[in-house]
């Protein structure tokens, strides 16, 4: 049967009209040449075909994800050589010899074809997984290796997961001293490392049934190791191995990967079939004895996130020591009704499955169990700490007085309307957001309320209101921002704001103080500052969360109010519980970061939530655009212009996750290169997370006076900050940031008057989720949508774990559960209603359980 040359030009020339986007065919132009390659193999390719086939597999295998330049060479590469006459076109068995005289690129088949006694060799294996091969003549009876040592606990007895590795049978001490470096320490630690994807090595097969492009584990007998040398001079190691259908050459890049394979040992290998001038091979395989218990090939194995000097295959060599020795003493932290509602696996089986399933169901099973265990167990912790907040003092009441609020709303419409035909309205949402706080406010509980709103969206107006009525009932307010700069410009516009309402009728007739004082980093203690705030000579307090942590005595703290703000953590609330004599003060905290209503629940579970969606009227939308690589220069020049008008712009680099050091280097060449090559004309300024906060600080400011064009920042830039002579942002790898990410970024522009741009640079060859996200941030300015959408393409991790949320980080739980977030909701609540402190004995272990999570991670233990 000839080559289907044809074909496979019909269908790259069809891929090259469409544009390279891997789209025409059905489940992507891989699964093709897959298929393409799998028959071409199969019908006994002469030397000049072998050579062709390498070429499109090697070049095309994995397509969908190659860039759009590399896949345009490739395809145009391999055209080329389908449509030389008469080169490969006849299916003509041609002298091997012809083989080395091909004119493609360093191809290192060349090299080996061209051993003196490569044909011997050849004609030795089998040359391909042909159907008629033997299945019938060799039933192939697969040996089974005992899949399970699981040790029996026995009864009664007593086993201490908290032991150390080195004591385990089959890690010893210099073993555990390198896992360390993961870092595990205890037979617990290693149960609860758990895998992040698995391999599936199941398929047991006959060197015979190998089939092309799949991934499939044989037994074997090594045969033959035999180092040769590739023309670029690198060593490659081909190794033969035998079974009763045939041979099969696995070839390794490194001579230290084929230790462990001597002539004569039996081994077990594991991979993906591919192929290698014309025959299929197996290219640096996983294996072990085969009369070891299957742990790294041969089933469904875990994939461990590990670092030097720990192997893989080493790791889970001694995580397998571990959960079959000890998975087993696991006691069961969740109650029975619980699983069974649930139909949920028991703590033992999901730990044993997790990392090395039996099958896919079992893995599922195992992963569904755990996951809710993270949900659960986040849950129980938010409500529990709700409660401890609650219980722990009462508040005193701040009742708002309606006169005044009334004269307060008629004077910011006076205040902020320039357009006599448009009044200032406090949005909708606004009103309902500063009903729900006032209403906090009036009851003897301390308010735990969270104001959820979008850049812009007028959280201040919430804030200021707030403060008002308790400065109104004879109580100090403190507004709290993460950085000295946001505090200036809270204090700027808060006091404007209330020197204004001061000098009012109704405020004089009532001979109420209204006093706003910034505490700066720079006061000194001594100042009368400080004396002023005990003294309660000022009413609101604004200043960084630090300032407020050293020690300022209050006279009567009322209302604490947090921007942009992680939540309260434990530090924070002794503090204050000393700041507000015998009560706890009501707090409100302010974010800009949109959580998916799905998940705000648990996340901000401990908080109540008001939500802010409007947008004030008048706002225009930010004009987004993602720009290809090719026009990165009509983007520069597109700031360039924005900068001739008069205003300023960011460029934010891209994410770099290995460390803040390396991701500062990359800022600072970034700026360098900016500077000298692009606006050698222009100021640029630098931010990045190696400066110290008041480095950044003054940096910020600098650029808020337009002593900078434009502003090369690090994903540090924070949020909140108010510049609105900004109208242009471009962000640098886009493609890594998550959207919510990408949405706070662009909130830095689009503040003033005018049109603001947010250019998104990302490299040409971003993965489909990649594309998904970049076209969606384009589309839509609402915060909450993106939100909704990253949840759907990244999962809920991406909201648990961070700064902003303060709850613990998922380990287990990933894109599709989010279903399963609210079952665990549930039950967390039902059993939180019948047993608020955990304190019964059957929930001893579980109390232990959430303890142990909030305290290692959490942030409000
Ligand atoms: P954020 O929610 O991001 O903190 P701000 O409170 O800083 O938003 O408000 C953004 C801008 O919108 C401010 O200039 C503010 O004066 C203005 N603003 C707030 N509420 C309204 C409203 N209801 N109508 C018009 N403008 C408003
Ligand atoms: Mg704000």
């Amino acid at each position: 049967m000839p080559l289907d040359l044809e074909k496979l030009a019909k269908i790259l020339n069809m891929e090259a009209q469409d544009q390279y986007q891997d789209r025409k065919v059905y489940r992507g132009l891989a699964a093709f040449i897959a298929n393409w390659t799998n028959a071409a193999i199969k019908s006994g390719p002469s030397g000049d075909e072998a050579r062709l086939i390498e070429l499109v597999s090697q070049r095309l295998m994995d397509y969908a994800s190659l860039s759009q330049s590399a896949r345009e060479r490739y395809i145009q590469e391999i055209l080329a050589e389908v449509s030389l006459p008469g080169k490969i076109a006849a299916p003509v068995s041609r002298p091997s010899a012809t083989v080395g005289t091909a004119k493609t690129a360093p191809n290192p088949a060349r090299a080996v074809a061209s051993r003196p006694d490569e044909t011997k060799t050849m004609a030795a294996l089998p040359l391909r997984s042909a159907p008629t091969a033997a299945p019938d003549s060799a039933p192939a009876p697969t040996r089974q290796v005992a899949t399970t040592l699981r040790k029996k606990p026995v009864a009664g007895e007593k086993v201490d997961l908290g032991m150390p590795l080195e004591k385990v049978k089959g890690i010893g001490p210099t073993y555990a001293k390198l896992l360390e470096f993961i870092p595990l320490r205890t037979v617990h630690d290693a149960l609860y490392y758990f895998p992040f994807r698995h391999e599936d090595y199941s398929s047991m097969k006959k060197i015979s049934e190998l089939m092309y492009g799949q991934t499939e584990s044989v037994e074997a007998k090594v045969i033959d190791v035999a180092g040769v040398r590739t023309r670029g001079g690198k060593e490659l190691i081909e190794v033969v191995v035998s079974d009763e259908t045939g041979m099969l050459k696995c070839l390794f890049f490194n001579r230290k990967m084929t230790y462990g394979l001597k002539p004569g040992t039996r081994v077990r290998l594991s991979g993906k079939v591919e192929q290698w001038g014309g025959q299929i091979c197996l290219k640096s395989p996983t294996f072990e004895p085969a009369e070891k218990e299957k742990t790294n090939t041969g089933r469904l194995v875990p994939v461990y996130h590990t670092s030097d000097p720990v192997k893989l295959h080493t790791l889970r060599r001694h995580i397998k020591a571990c959960v079959d020795q000890y998975a087993a003493y696991l006691p069961e932290h969740l109650p029975e009704p619980i699983q069974t509602r649930n139909n949920l696996v028991d703590i033992i089986t999901a730990v044993e499955q997790y990392h090395f399933p039996d099958n896919e169901d079992s893995q599922k099973a195992a992963r569904k169990r755990l996951a809710f265990d993270e949900f659960f167990l986040i849950q129980l912790g938010v409500l529990m700490k709700r409660k401890e907040w609650q219980d722990e003092r009462h508040a005193a009441p701040i009742k708002a007085d309606p006169g005044l609020l009334n004269e307060w709303y008629n004077h910011l419409t006076n205040l902020m309307t320039k357009d006599p035909q448009k009044p200032f309205q406090l949005t909708d949402d606004q009103r309902k957001a500063i009903y729900d706080v006032l209403a906090d406010l009036g009851k003897d509980r301390p308010m735990r309320r969270m104001v959820q709103g979008d850049v812009g969206s007028g959280k201040t107006m919430v804030a200021a209101t707030a403060l008002l009525m308790a400065v109104s009932a004879g109580f100090q307010g403190t507004l709290m921002a993460p950085t000295q700069i946001l505090a200036e410009q809270h204090y700027q516009g808060l006091s404007r704001l209330f020197t204004s309402f001061a000098e009012t009728e109704a405020v004089k007739r009532r001979g109420l103080n209204i006093r706003v004082t910034l505490l700066t980093g720079n006061v000194k203690k001594k100042e009368p500052i400080y004396r002023q705030i005990s003294n309660g000579e000022v009413e609101i307090i604004i200043g960084t969360q630090a300032l407020i942590q050293e020690g300022v005595e209050f006279n009567r703290l009322g209302l604490v109010i947090t921007d942009e703000q992680h939540r309260f953590g434990v530090m924070q609330r002794s503090t204050l519980k000393d700041k507000g004599d015998t009560t706890n003060p009501h707090v409100l905290s302010m974010t800009a970061t949109p959580i998916p209503r799905s998940l705000a629940l648990t996340i901000y579970g401990d908080l109540d939530l008001s939500v802010i969606e409007q947008m004030p009227p008048g706002r225009m939308p930010i004009k987004t655009k993602w720009v290809m690589p090719p026009d990165r220069y009509k983007a520069y020049n597109f700031i360039r212009k924005e900068i001739e008008k008069g205003r300023q712009a960011f460029v934010i680099c891209p994410l770099v996750e290995e460390s803040e050091k390396i991701e500062a280097k990359a800022a600072v060449e970034e700026h360098a290169h900016l500077q000298k090559e692009v606006y050698p004309d222009l100021k640029l300024g630098l931010l990045h997370g190696r400066m110290k906060p008041a480095e950044k600080d003054a940096i910020m400011a600098d650029f808020r006076d337009r002593k900078y064009d434009i502003l090369v920042s690090t994903s540090v830039i924070e949020v909140g900050i108010d510049i609105p002579n900004a109208s242009v942002i471009m962000i640098e790898g886009a493609d890594r940031f998550g959207l919510a990410q990408l949405h706070q970024f662009r909130g830095r522009v689009g503040r003033g008057q005018d049109q603001s741009f947010c250019l998104l640079l990302a490299t040409d060859d971003l993965s489909e989720e990649g594309q998904k996200r970049l076209k969606i941030i384009e589309d839509t300015n609402n915060g909450f949508v993106l939100a909704e959408a990253d949840l759907k393409l990244r999962g809920p991790g991406e909201f648990f774990g961070t700064r902003q949320s303060g709850v613990p980080d998922l380990r287990v739980a990933g894109v599709n559960d989010t279903g399963l977030l609210e079952l665990a909701r549930t039950e967390a609540s039902a059993l939180f209603e019948i047993d608020p402190d955990l304190s019964h004995p059957e929930h001893a272990l579980l109390a232990k359980k959430v303890a142990q999570l909030w305290n290692v991670e959490g942030d409000l233990s």
